[in-house]
């Protein structure tokens, strides 16, 4: 089998006014996402998709990383992860056994090489007709999951949690701070006291502050939310200072997550040398696909840290962290989004995700399992302009 062609194509889907929500990112007015094709000469056609801006990420695939594979047997796939990275110095570097990566290696190539990578595991799926978890060494059938949303101002904040345990049965919710009203710590604490208030003792709730904080403040708001029992504080600080992160971790009892905005397994090497973190959480379609967070989420247990992918996007990038999560035995929970509008994540496959009593249940068919809807392209087709507006 040889590949023949790689394709990526943009999609967005704009959030109707009603449906919009503030956070510290400003009011998200539409979702984009980049599915990427990879075709082969046996009629099978490899499904991923990529985060980074979409045009960008079209230019590079169609540019520079798809010529490179076409004529390659997509089995390989190490032996292309390591070809993709590496650039013009591919040989070499597998010859001697270390990376000599190109020089754009981080950023959306990054993420243009995850949502390839993703692809090459779906085709090597349907190749040998077994689903993706399963070629990666099956930890398990489901995982826990919990409801990630919480915008809601004030008190607001509870009863907003407490629709996502009553709908799917989670028992595991995650909620912004900073969110609409957060900017004064006063506010932070009364939506997490809120939140506690309305969902009891025994539903886990995470926080996430996007790395809005600076340190001091992280800290303040941290010791004030340890009477909560927060299951994790996420992003407290800027992903670009590991030792702030370890200052924040070091000086709380909270356990601190982070590493949706990290790229290859050396960002998450930095993270565990620094003490930074307790629960890694890379993006499979920006730290480097399957292949990468694989070695990500190994190296993070000989370190007693979990890895719990972060799941938010498209159908696609969801369907790959399914797959994720069941593979990796230091993973368990998983992601799942609760914003007010996401067709691109509900409404892009034929089949559904089994998410119920608070799980999700692994995909039966091969690869990664789903099935693209036909008028998906049309339905989605990619409007130019930001994610958010502040
Ligand atoms: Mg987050």
């Amino acid at each position: 089998m040889k590949i023949t062609d790689v394709r990526a194509v943009p999609l967005s889907s704009p959030i109707p006014e009603r449906h919009q929500f503030r956070s510290d990112l400003g009011t998200r007015v539409k979702n984009d996402a980049t599915l990427i094709y990879v075709d082969t000469d046996a009629g099978l056609t490899g499904l991923g998709t990529a985060l980074g801006t979409p045009s960008v990420v079209v230019a590079l695939v169609e540019d520079s990383l798809g010529p490179a594979l076409v004529g390659e047997d997509p089995t390989y796939v190490e032996r292309l992860w390591s070809k993709l990275y590496n650039g013009s110095r591919a040989e070499p570097a597998l010859e001697r056994g270390y990376s000599q990566p190109r020089y754009d290696r981080r950023g959306v190539t990054l993420e243009a090489i995850s949502g390839i990578d993703i692809a090459l595991w779906d085709l090597l799926g349907k190749h040998l007709d077994q689903p993706v978890y399963k070629l990666l060494g099956a930890a398990r059938e489901s995982v826990r999951a919990y409801g990630s949303g919480g915008w809601a101002a004030g008190e607001e904040a509870g009863p907003e949690l407490a629709g996502y345990v009553e709908e799917h049965g989670f028992d595991a919710v995650k909620m912004r701070v900073v969110g609409e009203d957060d900017l004064a710590i006063e506010n932070t604490v009364r939506r997490v006291e809120s939140a506690r208030e309305h969902l009891g003792d025994d539903v886990d709730v995470m926080v996430d502050a996007h790395g809005s904080l600076d340190v001091p403040t992280a800290v303040r708001i941290a010791r004030r939310l340890e009477p909560y029992d927060v299951a994790w504080f996420e992003e407290p600080v800027t992903p670009d200072d590991h030792a702030a992160l370890a200052e924040v971790r070091a000086a709380t009892e909270i356990p601190i997550a982070t590493g949706e905005s990290e790229f290859t397994r050396f960002d998450y090497r930095s993270l565990l040398a620094e003490n930074a973190a307790d629960v890694l959480q890379p993006d499979v379609a920006r730290a480097g696909g399957f292949t990468e967070i694989r070695r990500v989420a190994a190296m993070a247990s000989a370190h007693g840290v979990r890895t719990i992918p972060h799941a938010w996007g498209s159908g696609l990038l969801f369907a790959a962290s399914i797959h994720l999560a069941l593979a990796l035995p230091n993973c368990h929970i998983l992601e799942v989004p609760q914003a007010p509008y996401m067709p691109m994540l509900w409404e892009l496959f034929e089949e559904e995700y089994d998410v119920r009593d608070g799980r999700v249940y692994a995909p039966s068919g091969p690869g990664l399992g789903f099935t693209l809807r036909e008028d998906v392209e049309e339905r989605f087709a990619y409007v130019e302009g930001p994610e958010y507006e502040y």
